[in-house]
């Protein structure tokens, strides 16, 4: 199943995976749903600027995504690698995706500077969120209470004539923001706060 797999991945034409990649909102996530699928895909390592290039691009757009330890430097390696590949790659799937680098940063680098301070406006990058629970809207239902694999979700399923509850709370180093609980809230008690960083330019 896995040599299936991966021989699907091989076949993967480019095309597709720059339009699978439009899914995703936020461009941090876009590119790097793109370099993992390539990586994993139709990218050969029969050169050093493309192999090396999108190994390198996925490191930095994790660091990215994840607020962990990234500056502004991040963004201009990126359209170093981007430009590299351009220009030295042996094909034009190393080429392609070198000008995908380019022309994304390009037309959204605002929100790349914006993942460098800890925003994540499209909230897809989990590490920049959290799940809080909006008491006035939580019911006690306890539906979330039954999806959460992490049991980070705090409360009692409420029961007629009984009175006395906590509100529900999510406890924040639990919570995976796996995003299960918001698929099942009845009332739309759960949200996505976006975390506040403080931002260090190096
Ligand atoms: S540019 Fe082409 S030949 Fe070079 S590693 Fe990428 S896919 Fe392979
Ligand atoms: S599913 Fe929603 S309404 Fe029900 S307990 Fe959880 S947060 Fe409250
Ligand atoms: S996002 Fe996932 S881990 Fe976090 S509270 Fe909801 S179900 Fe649990």
């Amino acid at each position: 199943m896995d040599e299936v797999k991966r021989i699907d991945d091989k076949e993967k034409k480019l095309e597709d995976i720059k339009k699978e990649s439009e899914n995703k909102k936020c461009p941090v996530q876009r590119m790097l749903y793109y370099m993992e699928q390539f990586i994993s895909g139709p990218m050969c390592s029969r050169c050093f600027p493309c192999s090396l290039g999108t190994a390198e691009a996925r490191i930095r757009l994790q660091k990215i995504s994840e607020h962990a330890e990234t500056d502004l430097k991040d963004i201009e390696v990126l359209k170093r690698i981007g430009y590299m590949m351009i220009e030295g790659s042996f094909c034009k799937k190393g080429k392609d995706t070198g000008k995908f680098i380019i022309d994304l940063i390009n037309s959204t680098e605002e929100e790349f500077k914006n993942h460098i301070t800890g925003i994540c406006s499209s909230t897809e990058c989990t590490a920049l969120v959290e799940y809080v629970i909006d008491p006035e809207l939580c019911t006690m239902c306890g539906e979330c209470l039954n999806v959460c694999k992490e049991n980070a979700i705090l409360g009692e399923k409420k029961k007629p004539f009984h009175t006395g509850y906590l509100p529900f709370e999510i406890r924040k180093k639990r919570c995976t923001r796996c995003g299960e609980c918001i698929k099942i809230c009845p009332t739309g008690a759960i949200k996505i706060n976006i975390l506040q960083h403080e931002f260090v330019e190096k």
